[in-house]
């Protein structure tokens, strides 16, 4: 019998044990035991429910376009939890010199689609309306190499739209720095763009027109009706108790024979395959007598923390929409907030308001140092500053997920080509979750799939253990 470890309880770790225990249902003869270090399984996915409000620690949702968190959810029996974000009323704000601006419609991410909205909104100058126009005539580009998100859109459309458009955007999704991220890596759409038709513009239209002769687009954001922790306990509801360890700190890793060697606390197990589906820099430190290019590699991708206060209000006047993102040129503490009880149902008693407010330590170095009563008292400053709002919360709730988000730097994609490489001559080992291709919740589940998939794969049975 093969035995399998997975080392990590996060969502991207009990995927992996979701899809070996059904394939050991099915007849592999193999077994698995997944190994997390913390008291609870679902990593940065966690939700609270207080007071009738459902309250996120780390993500609220998934992309719907990606469709493997979705199947993972039809797999366990969920399909009828998940919920739609409630698009007919995004609208999303960014702060410009203090004033809330929408983005206009017609703008697919930093790519300007319609005209009319593009001549009338206050977002941008003159100057860059005309190079919006003119971005139309950019031809390709021979030389593909990668670049920042900075350099590529200011190549584009300038300076202004990093700045007020997808800075803020990216800074959204990654907490991170438009002038660190990969475009290659973190937005490979608009680099194939780039390298097939020169002109986003041009591409983002040709797309559209025939999209139109298919099918409704999917709503832009799924979740579930009690919060995503509903994915992470009907996993651990699927799995055999037994084989989820939980407390398992200072695990080390190494290569033994035709197979890996686990130790936890002095004991020792032997196992054909290990599944790393913990954050980069934690997988440095299990791994032992491996190549030190791979565990350099690990090192080398970096991770901010951030911090999310959900406030909740009986009653409080908003803008109508999803929610605003705070540029960094602002030179504010918060870099986002979501209007929760607007971009989904169920998130909210009737008639009251729930708010998330996220602070990243790519723009407050010393972000972990503040106390809970520190980033409250700082989300409402903020909050009475950008909306005007001074109404006293029911509650606060400040959660932290420190070095979660992985920030995929220039030159991502080659480094992580590189690991590949070495990986590949090292049978039974898998790095999954968010280190290499992707941080959403439906990438991470999608590497655990795979990897699963090349386990259990006829070419590459290996010798039981
Ligand atoms: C605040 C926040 C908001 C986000 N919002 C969204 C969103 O809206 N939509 C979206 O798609 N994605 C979002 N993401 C990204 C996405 O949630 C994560 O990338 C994804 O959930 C990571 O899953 P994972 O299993 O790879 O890692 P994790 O969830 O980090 O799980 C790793 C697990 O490994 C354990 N572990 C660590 N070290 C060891 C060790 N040495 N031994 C054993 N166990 C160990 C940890 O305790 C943890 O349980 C968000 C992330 C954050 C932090």
């Amino acid at each position: 019998m093969k035995r399998i470890a997975i080392i990590g309880g996060g969502i991207a770790g009990l995927s992996a044990a979701w899809y070996l225990e059904r394939a050991r249902q099915s007849g592999a003869d193999l077994d698995w035991v997944l190994l997390e270090k913390s008291d609870r399984l679902g990593g940065v996915i966690q939700t609270e429910r207080r007071d009738g409000f459902v309250l996120e620690a780390g993500p609220d949702s998934f992309l719907s376009i990606k469709p493997d968190a979705a199947r993972l959810c039809t797999e366990l029996g969920l399909a009828g939890e998940l919920i739609s974000s409630n698009d007919a009323e995004r609208k999303t704000y960014i702060l410009v010199k203090g004033r809330l601006v929408p983005i206009p419609h017609g703008l697919e991410f930093m790519v300007p689609t319609r005209v009319w909205p593009m001549v009338m909104t206050p977002l941008f100058s003159l100057q860059t309306k005309l190079r919006m126009g003119l971005e139309l005539f950019l031809s390709r580009r021979t030389d593909a190499g990668d670049e920042s998100v900075d350099e590529f859109v200011r190549r584009h459309f300038g300076r202004e739209m990093v700045d007020r458009v997808a800075e803020p955007l990216l800074a959204g999704v990654y907490g991170g720095n438009a002038e660190k991220l990969s475009i290659r890596a973190v937005l490979p759409r608009f680099a194939e763009m780039e390298n097939t038709s020169g002109s986003l513009v041009r591409a983002t239209l040709k797309a559209k027109a025939k999209a139109k002769a298919g099918t409704k687009p999917p709503p832009l954001f799924s979740s579930l009706r009690n919060g995503m922790q509903q994915m992470v306990d009907a996993l651990a509801n699927a799995l055999p108790r037994s084989s989820l360890r939980l407390r398992q700190a200072n695990l080390q890793v190494r290569p033994s024979g035709d197979g890996w060697q686990v130790e936890c606390g002095g004991n020792q197990e032997k196992f054909r395959a290990v599944m790393l589906a913990v954050p980069a820099p934690a997988a440095a430190a299990a791994l032992r007598q491996v190549p030190p290019a791979l565990v350099e590699g690990l090192k080398r991708i970096e991770y901010t923390s951030s911090v999310a206060v959900a406030l909740a209000y009986q009653s409080a006047a908003l803008p109508p929409g999803h929610g605003f993102l705070v540029p960094r040129t602002e030179g504010r503490k918060i870099m986002a907030c979501t209007f929760v009880h607007k971009k989904f149902s169920h998130r909210a008693p009737e008639g009251t308001r729930l708010l998330r407010c996220f602070f990243s330590s790519s723009r407050m170095p010393e972000l972990l140092r503040h106390s809970d009563e520190d980033f409250a008292a700082m989300a409402r400053q903020e909050l009475e500053a950008i909306l005007g709002l001074n109404a006293q919360p029911i509650f606060t709730r400040t959660f932290r997920s420190e070095r979660a988000m992985a920030q995929y730097e220039t030159g991502h994609l080659d480094r992580v080509a590189a690991m590949e490489k070495i990986i590949g001559q090292m049978p039974g080992l898998f790095i999954i979750g968010n280190s290499f291709h992707g941080i959403g919740v439906p990438d991470c589940i999608k590497s655990a799939r795979l990897a699963v998939e090349q386990i259990t794969s006829d070419a590459c049975q290996p010798a039981a253990v």
